[in-house]
């Protein structure tokens, strides 16, 4: 088991666009179930490749999340491309593992539909309306580089940039503590 550390706003590798997984190995496996202990551990529905620093079209979502079913394990996506989405637009409150302690409305269309392949390398079909749809097209947007902070308009994006500034100050602050205690 192995929880990684996650790639906060503004680090710039969050807007790196991904590049396509060629190969399903073994150093694939590994991520994908790192990428699951780093999602469970820190109670997220949702994470992507590159928040653990690593630019591959990989993300995963919650079994719950994409199934109802509390036992599900978690659904896979690898090279997952949006294919259509709509059903109308739908504004609900959205975080991220980049933004911690970050909730902000954000507008999407309220069903998205991905194609993309799984971890047996075969390609698959997935669609979902409510917090699953929102997923679909929050952990797309991560690979392409793009961040819920881009959909807000200009007081949110301000409002976020402090947010974070505050919160990368308190890190420095504990580590800080932290150095000191141990000397
Ligand atoms: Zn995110």
């Amino acid at each position: 088991m192995a929880v990684l550390e996650v790639v906060k706003f503004p680090d710039p590798r969050l807007r790196a666009p991904c590049t396509d997984v060629q190969d399903i190995d073994d150093g694939i496996r590994e991520l994908v179930r790192d990428m699951t202990d780093t999602m469970y551990a820190l109670n997220a529905a949702g994470i992507a490749a590159i928040q653990v620093g690593r630019p591959e079209r990989i993300f995963i979502i919650d079994g719950r999340v994409a199934t109802g079913d509390e036992q599900a394990d978690p659904l896979v996506f690898i090279n997952p491309e949006v294919v259509e989405t709509g059903r109308g637009d739908e504004v609900s409150d959205e975080g991220c593992l980049s933004f911690p302690d970050v909730f902000i409305e954000v507008k999407r269309p309220r069903w998205a539909k991905v194609h993309a392949t799984n971890l047996e390398g075969q390609r698959f079909e997935a669609e979902g309306e409510g917090l699953f749809g929102r997923a679909l097209q929050h952990e797309t947007d991560h690979l392409n580089g793009k961040l819920m902070y881009d959909m807000v308009g200009m007081v949110k994006k301000e409002m976020i940039k402090r947010k974070m500034k505050r919160w990368h100050n308190e890190q420095a602050n504990e580590r800080a503590k932290e150095t000191a205690s141990s000397n």
